[in-house]
């Protein structure tokens, strides 16, 4: 699946699609900048950032990233996007179902990408109101990696993209 010009540079297009408000761009972020930024702006359209990370044997992988806006009214455009992606991740929030389901939807459209299932707010495990456990039997299921993220604390984003280089690149 992924671009390899030449061994040791390997470009991998990636697309985020999931609700709005899920938290895709701020996974982005946390990931591309170190950062969280709580005021971050609502995605208009779709927005692209690279991020260019170094193996162990001095290769490299180029990640373009491109966030998608999850509004319905963007919807038709969501193929220019995904079309020729090597990864898709569909994104979640953990506190809602309603966004869990839009996932499901995602993960039928896309269903030749490899994916990543992400159940991002894991913070808020307070308000908690998908289980973990029903959304691993469902990436199961549909042949998906499953992970639960936080872009606010950081916490497995790196992960996340760390599973995504190694099956990609393997
Ligand atoms: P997108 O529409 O999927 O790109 O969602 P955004 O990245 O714009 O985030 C939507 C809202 O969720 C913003 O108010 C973020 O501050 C918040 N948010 C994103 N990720 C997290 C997270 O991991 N934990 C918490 N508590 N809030 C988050
Ligand atoms: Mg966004």
């Amino acid at each position: 699946h992924s671009t390899v010009n030449d061994p040791k540079n390997i470009r991998v297009k990636l697309v985020l699609l999931g609700d709005s408000g899920v938290g895709k761009s701020c996974i982005v972020l946390r990931f591309v900048r170190g950062q969280f930024d709580p005021t971050s702006k609502v995605t208009v359209g779709a927005s692209f950032l690279s991020q260019t990370i170094a193996l162990q044997d001095s290769t490299t992988v180029k990640f373009e990233i491109w966030d998608t806006a999850g509004q319905e009214r963007y919807a038709a455009l969501a193929p220019l996007y995904y079309r020729g992606a090597a990864v898709a991740v569909v994104v979640y929030d953990i506190t809602s179902p309603d966004s869990f389901l839009k996932a499901q939807y995602w993960v039928k459209v896309l269903s030749d990408i490899v994916m990543a299932l992400v159940g991002n707010k894991a913070d808020l495990h307070e308000n908690r109101r998908v289980s973990a456990e029903e959304a691993a039997e469902y990436a199961e299921k549909n042949g998906m990696f499953f992970i639960e993220t936080s872009a606010k604390t950081a916490d497995n984003i790196n992960q996340l993209f760390e599973v995504v280089t190694n099956r990609t690149t393997n």
